[in-house]
């Protein structure tokens, strides 16, 4: 009894020097919570899509780039829960939501069985300068937790982004891809040829961004090509 007085004061302590709260509702997290309260988990909208082959990801891209098998995790709402956590990652450093969306999604893709099927997860390249300003790549972030745990390879390298894009607001759909269909190069193969690679995105809209870099890892030759987002809108 003693010594769990004592524990539960030291956290307290430890809350007060480094403040343990929840990345989408700022309160403080309670014993056995990480990273999200329990409140904001059960609010959070799952797709269920991981169990729907012709779910409205797989037909984003149909007609434009072959993919195996296509997801995105949550429902991305305007002032939602998934925004919330997306904009802590992005924007307030707080790279363990990323972390904990990366375990997420591991274990719903555990649960489809599509993670046995991976042999090398790729995630979207974020411009340098970018990546330099944040001190991390979001989509970096959620998929080295996707892996860990497995035996699956991380690849960062093979894919590069090199440029920023402009701003896609108020463009028609073939702006769009032009915009972005130049901005992702391959530069490396042999960690992806014959090897069934798995893209992971943070949040897919028109889906020009995930098309363009799904077209340059079709020219390493691989086995197939899978994509993930963490959110759809
Ligand atoms: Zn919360």
């Amino acid at each position: 009894m003693k010594n769990r007085f004592l524990s539960d004061l030291f956290r307290c302590f430890l809350n007060i020097v480094f403040p343990n709260t929840c990345v989408v509702c700022d309160n403080y997290l309670v014993r056995g919570e990480k990273t999200v309260c329990i409140n904001c988990i059960s609010a959070l909208p799952l797709t269920h899509y991981c169990k729907d082959p012709d779910n409205k990801i797989c037909k984003i891209f149909w007609g434009r780039v072959p993919v195996q098998e296509a997801f995105s995790i949550y429902h991305f709402e305007k002032s939602g829960y998934v925004q919330a956590l997306l904009h802590a990652l992005k924007y307030r450093s707080r790279d363990d939501a990323g972390t904990w969306l990366g375990e997420q999604t591991s274990r719903i893709l555990k649960s489809c069985h599509t993670l046995d099927r991976i042999d090398v997860v790729v995630p979207v390249p974020l411009h340098p300068g970018r990546q330099k300003q944040r001190g991390y790549n979001q989509s970096e972030i959620i998929a080295k937790a996707i892996v860990s745990k497995t035996n699956i390879a991380l690849d960062t390298k093979s894919l590069q982004r090199i440029s920023a894009n402009k701003t896609q607001t108020k463009k028609g759909k073939y702006d769009r891809w032009k915009n972005v269909s130049s901005i992702f190069k391959l530069v490396e193969t042999n960690n992806l040829t014959n090897k069934h690679v798995l893209l992971v995105d943070d949040v897919i809209t028109t889906g020009a961004t995930a098309e363009a870099c799904i077209s340059e890892l079709w020219k390493a030759k691989p086995a197939s090509v899978s994509y993930v987002a963490i959110a759809s809108a």
